[in-house]
């Protein structure tokens, strides 16, 4: 097993990583259905055969961008799908009553706000790169209450490409002082979350890293380490800081 090295920086990935996804995600889609069975007369079966190709050709048609993932653009496209035309008071009511009982559902994983604490406490700055729009990130990340704990946040909506295009890491390591990229960790649900080290080291945005991969999410990059519980990547942090105490010593 590798030995991880101190990081300089850490970088988290958000959905699925600091809270788990599928709980929200199913929230969120049985308000969808509730929705389109009020407000459309649509019944569900027909529905999510409906929302699955406006999802795709909206995913066909943009790529991997931050707006690829949008909600709100699913809505539009499934309500011109059903012949209704736009009606984007309709696209804007059903992208919320997504999210509402999305973030409703959403809770931070057991351990992530101590692992946050723990990096803040010993000076490591911390930063979150995610794919998606800058609005529902920036809602999770205040309903989540970890917009004071974040140093900082890129939505790929502020970049050209998502994550996997290595475009929201520039503009990351342009607002960040040079030191920062001597050594980062990578904390992620995805092997893309991982992979992209070796890329940034070929690009020289960043020095080294250390990839920590959710366990059971394919296969782990070489010299990439995984992790099935948060508290695992903070021992390893207590691990490398001799004498460290813990936040909330
Ligand atoms: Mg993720």
């Amino acid at each position: 097993m590798t030995t991880p090295r101190l990081p300089s920086l850490a970088i988290f990935d958000l959905d699925d990583t600091l809270y788990p996804y599928e709980p929200s995600h199913r929230a969120g889609t049985a308000a969808l259905v509730q929705f389109a069975a009020k407000e459309l007369g649509v019944k569900e079966r027909a529905f999510l055969d409906v929302w699955d190709g406006a999802r795709k050709r909206v995913k066909d048609r943009l790529g991997a961008t931050g707006s690829s993932h949008s909600r709100l653009l699913y809505a539009h496209e499934a309500i011109e799908m059903l012949g209704l035309r736009s009606q984007p008071g309709l696209a804007l009511a059903m992208g919320q009553a997504y999210w509402r009982k999305y973030l409703l559902a959403a809770k931070l994983r057991p351990g992530a706000r101590d692992l946050l604490s723990s990096l803040r406490f010993n000076n490591i700055p911390i930063a979150i790169v995610t794919d998606l729009t800058a609005e529902i990130q920036f809602r999770k990340m205040v309903h989540l209450e970890l917009d004071q704990v974040v140093d900082h946040v890129v939505v790929s909506e502020e970049a050209t490409t998502d994550k996997v295009g290595l475009e929201p890491f520039r503009v990351l390591f342009d607002r960040l002082p040079r030191q920062e990229s001597a050594h980062v960790w990578f904390v992620g649900d995805s092997v893309a979350d991982v992979s992209c080290i070796e890329r940034l080291v070929a690009d020289g945005l960043i020095e080294s890293g250390t990839g920590w991969l959710l366990a059971g999410r394919g296969e782990a990059p070489p010299g990439a380490l995984t992790w099935s519980r948060l508290e695992q990547i903070e021992d390893a942090l207590h691990a490398l800081i001799p004498g460290a105490r813990e936040a909330s010593a």
